[in-house]
């Protein structure tokens, strides 16, 4: 089949009470690795690439790669830009035929995240693609709990900005962060309750590697639509494939890659058993 628009995927989802994993790949054997985890799980999948690594592949090469795992796969799969900087960047992907995009502009001023979002949702949904934007600030995790929590995004900004934008999803700051944590994190639960009752559309949270089971448990319970996972996949691959090289003897390349996509595998399935805990 070909590649689903993330609306597809998302009404699917809150219709079966389970959260769609957002997973990052990079290249083709961690793009294999997630969508295996999806088919073995039989659930859909948003397979999304992190801009910085796609000056790094190609969004053309990631397109292709995906569109291919989507014919072939017995799920639906959408392919993503993730942390658009800017509107061209936006537009490179839609011409080149993901099937969502995000433009990250929650650090700019308002008006003009608002006036750049409308621009790439007019020219999305124009062709069917799904756009997600981003209100409040996502810090590193390196970052104190009292340090992420002055990034939260706020509820009425949040409900107007979806208003006046008419976006398909927005990613929000509740207490996540980037990267891998090094306090833990604290979610606050009140505020992503706030922000799915009552902004008119569905909510994403990022910095899902390392975030606690049972935080995810409960954020998949309260309704997060979308949750984004990069790190705990690309930190398996890396250890697998470094594990696989540096042990004495000669090695067959394939096999160390082989390896380490099968690492990444089992950690997408752990990942997707939370994201769907309640599914009906
Ligand atoms: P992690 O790398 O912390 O899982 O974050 C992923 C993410 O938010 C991608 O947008
Ligand atoms: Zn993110």
């Amino acid at each position: 089949m070909a590649l689903a628009a993330y609306t597809e995927l998302l009404t699917y989802a809150r219709e079966h009470n389970f959260t769609v994993g957002a997973f990052n790949s990079l290249n083709m054997e961690t793009l294999q690795a997630v969508v295996s985890a999806a088919e073995a799980k039989n659930v859909p999948l948003i397979v999304q690439t992190y801009h910085v690594h796609l000056d790094f592949a190609g969004a053309d090469y990631m397109q292709a790669l995906c569109s291919v795992a989507a014919n072939n796969a017995k799920v639906r799969i959408a392919m993503g830009l993730d942390h658009g900087q800017n509107f061209e960047q936006a537009k490179d992907c839609i011409e080149k035929g993901f099937s969502g995009v995000m433009i990250d502009l929650a650090s700019a001023d308002y008006d003009y995240n608002v006036s750049e979002t409308k621009k790439v949702v007019a020219l999305a949904h124009a062709k069917g693609v799904s756009v997600e934007a981003e209100l409040g600030k996502i810090m590193t995790g390196d970052s104190t709990a009292e340090e992420i929590a002055s990034g939260y995004t706020d509820p009425d900004i949040a409900a107007k900005f979806v208003k006046e934008t008419n976006i398909d999803c927005l990613a929000v700051s509740i207490g996540t962060a980037h990267g891998l944590y090094k306090y833990t994190p604290k979610i606050n639960f009140d505020l992503l309750k706030t922000l799915i009752n009552e902004v008119p559309c569905p909510i994403v949270v990022h910095g899902g590697s390392n975030t606690p089971d049972d935080d995810i448990l409960k954020m998949v319970k309260l309704g997060v639509a979308k949750l984004n996972i990069g790190t705990d996949f690309f930190n398996a691959y890396n250890k697998t494939l470094a594990d696989c090289l540096t042990k004495p003897g000669t090695h067959e390349i394939s096999q160390a890659l082989a390896s380490a996509r099968e690492a990444v595998k089992q950690v997408a399935m752990q990942k997707i058993d939370l994201l769907t805990a309640y599914r009906v």
